[in-house]
């Protein structure tokens, strides 16, 4: 028997008799049971009252607490009371430090409902997009922000890339609104925007530049080139024959750098693909591996095919074309010879995928992710021993980005690398 239920006996059971006793001396024992019986109800009543009270207006319960049952229920009671305030104080203090520093950040930071309308904003949306909290809240945010792409941008589920655009208020201003879906079901949006105007300018100098250098060595370049073939044609002294092949070489090495540096910088300053058709890649795909076939040469890569015919792509024939050729090439470039190079073209849940795998000697996890950085190289040496430019990735990955496609890579040290160019339904022609 519990201690409680003990101590409530041991409270009920002497008054039942000594009422008891009243009764028989009374000559009524029951009057006396009963009258005490009633005394009980009264007691418990009167602590039910309390007790209600206590609940209905959340006062705190003071000590001394009753005996018995009742004691412990009010002993309960004080302590959620205790454990309740101590979680209210932790929430009010973490509440009070995430308005703090939703202040103290530059970003406007926005929370979005279901239906898109502002839930919440930091004081930083006011500056940057003009968002007033409390006031604003319950209004669309296509309200405040009167952009027709921010709608469509808004409307659809993809959100992994931000949108980057002038503010309504201030044309040179640049901003990148960013979206990332949290909550039940992920149906709210938390939209962080920030000003890029400097970030852009300077991508935008660099990429001029870039693209303007690249420009400018191309004439002096060709002139060079031409001037050498016409000595590699004339009669020249045996000593001369080895210098003349050389510049012969960095000379064609440093057009096709020029050529590829023209290629991203086009790639890059246009944000949108042109000349866009329909095409027929099973096609396309034969041309380069013909291609690939004449770089192999003797090296006799065998090419393993699966193509799905009757698949095709909504695209830009140039940039597609170069971006299965250049991961067709790379795979040529570092595999062994007589290797096995796999070349699927097919669909799968996301859309159309073109992939090439190869038996050559594997990337390190660590350089993976960097690959399609500008020149950046697993193997220095290797690459250049092979004419890479260094850039090849790199137009790859831009050339798909326009096509709102993605250029994964995986790869496994001794066993081979696979890159594979994912496009979406939206692109396929079925
Ligand atoms: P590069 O002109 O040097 O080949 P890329 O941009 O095409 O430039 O590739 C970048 C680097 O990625 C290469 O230098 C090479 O180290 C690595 N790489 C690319 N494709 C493969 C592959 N199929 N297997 C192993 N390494 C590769």
């Amino acid at each position: 028997m519990s201690n409680i239920l003990k101590d409530e006996l041991l409270l009920t059971a002497p008054p039942l008799l000594i009422g008891a006793l009243v009764g028989w001396l009374a000559n009524d024992i029951a009057l006396g049971i009963a009258a005490t019986l009633l005394t009980f109800s009264a007691r418990h009543f009167h602590q039910l009252i309390l007790l209600n009270k206590l609940i209905s207006n959340g006062k705190e319960v003071q000590k001394p607490y009753p005996t018995g049952l009742w004691g412990k229920i009010y002993r309960e009671k004080s302590l959620q009371q205790k454990q309740n305030n101590k979680l209210k104080q932790n929430l009010k203090q973490f509440v009070t430090n995430f308005q703090e520093a939703s202040t103290a950040i530059s970003d406007a930071l926005i929370t979005l409902d279901q239906e898109n309308r502002i839930s919440w904003a930091n004081p930083a949306a006011e500056t940057l997009l003009n968002i007033h909290w409390p006031s604003d809240s319950g209004q669309l945010l296509t309200d405040k922000v009167d952009y027709l792409f921010l709608e469509t941008y808004l409307q659809q589920s993809d959100f992994s890339r931000p949108l980057e655009f002038s503010l309504p208020n201030n044309q040179n201003a640049i901003i990148s609104l960013q979206v990332t879906s949290f909550g039940k079901m992920e149906r709210q949006h938390l939209v962080v925007v920030r000003e890029i105007t400097q970030l852009f300018h300077l991508n935008q100098a660099r990429r001029n530049f870039v693209s303007s250098v690249s420009h400018e060595l191309k004439t002096p370049l060709t002139v060079l080139v031409g001037f050498l073939e016409a000595l590699n044609d004339a009669e020249t002294l045996a000593h001369q024959d080895r210098p003349l092949e050389l510049m012969q070489q960095q000379a064609a090495r440093m057009q096709l750098l020029v050529d590829d540096l023209l290629i991203l910088s086009r790639l890059e300053i246009e944000s949108k693909t042109i000349d866009e058709e329909p095409l027929a890649i099973g096609t396309l795909i034969t041309e380069v591996i013909e291609e690939a076939k004449l770089l192999s040469d003797a090296q006799r890569h065998q090419f393993k095919l699966k193509i799905d015919e009757s698949l095709s792509l909504h695209g830009n024939r140039q940039e597609i074309r170069s971006s299965f050729s250049n991961l067709l090439t790379n795979a040529v470039k570092y595999s062994s010879p007589n290797s096995t190079i796999s070349i699927i073209w097919a669909k799968n849940s996301v859309g159309p995928y073109f992939s090439v795998s190869d038996q050559g000697d594997g990337i390190a996890e660590r350089h993976l992710s960097r690959l399609t950085e500008r020149f950046y190289r697993v193997d220095t040496g290797r690459s250049r021993e092979s004419g890479g430019t260094g850039l090849g990735l790199a137009i790859v990955k831009h050339a798909l980005y326009r096509h709102d496609a993605e250029l994964k890579i995986s790869s496994k040290i001794g066993v081979g690398s696979t890159f594979c160019c994912q496009f979406h339904h939206s692109r396929a022609i079925y």
